[in-house]
């Protein structure tokens, strides 16, 4: 049986991350656990991202061997392994398929933080293949890409998008979308695009990524899934 509590969260998250436009019927959200880190719970390849449910989760090791659960994992579960080999401080890591930030990508624009909420994106790097990310040499290539960043774009595929918690992760993914949406708005604006200098994202993530401010990020969107139906 994968721990309940965690798998719970990672179904909520991935539910809510669906009614958000930010995965659809593909994309999925992990979290490490296990001795060490030397496992992770992730949604499976099969069940509808729309109903999933604690019960779905499944557990596997570092290189997708299925550990606990029924169902299969992800044909993209190496990005998520290979992303926890190589980053010992990302506890979350979530594939999502979001529309203006994946079009950044495809334009070959870069993603600069102009929006408070974007100050975790100082830097956002491309992974110039968009394959689908089946083997682990590919996602040790994408991890490699990702860097120490919070985030990277896929392109004219998605994004990974990593977070010290479940809660962490789905915050990142939703302010991620915010700022390309603002960039995207405001480059439709005639006018010169101001993004914010090293000093003003530094004391912004000082300021926001606080574990009140993901959490209230995450709370409201729960409460906001309970009221409409969603969880
Ligand atoms: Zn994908």
């Amino acid at each position: 049986m994968v721990d309940e509590t965690l798998a719970s969260m990672v179904a909520t998250a991935i539910r809510l991350l669906t009614v958000e436009g930010l995965m659809d019927f593909n994309g999925h959200l992990s979290v490490r656990v296990g001795k060490n880190g030397g496992h992770l719970l992730i949604n499976p390849r099969h069940v509808s991202r729309s109903i999933l449910k604690a019960k779905d989760i499944v557990e596997v090791d570092l290189h997708g061997k299925l550990v606990k659960g029924g169902l299969e994992p992800p044909s993209e579960t190496p990005i998520h392994t290979a992303i926890y080999r190589q980053r010992q401080d990302v506890t979350s890591v979530a594939h999502i398929h979001p529309m203006i930030a994946t079009a950044f990508s495809i334009a070959q624009v870069p993603i600069v933080p102009v929006f408070m909420l974007g100050c975790l994106f100082d830097s956002v790097p491309v992974y110039d293949k968009p394959h689908l990310i089946r083997t682990d040499e590919l996602g040790d290539e994408l991890a490699e890409s990702l860097g120490g960043a919070r985030a990277a774009l896929m392109r004219g595929h998605g994004a990974v998008v990593v977070g010290e918690s479940v809660e962490a992760a789905f915050t990142a993914c939703i302010w991620f979308e915010e700022n390309a949406k603002k960039l995207l708005t405001a480059r439709q604006i005639q006018g010169n695009i101001k993004a914010f200098s090293r000093e003003e994202v530094e004391r912004m993530k000082r300021d926001l990524w606080r574990p009140e401010t993901i959490l209230k990020t995450w709370d409201y969107y729960v409460e906001k899934g309970k009221r409409t139906g969603v969880l």
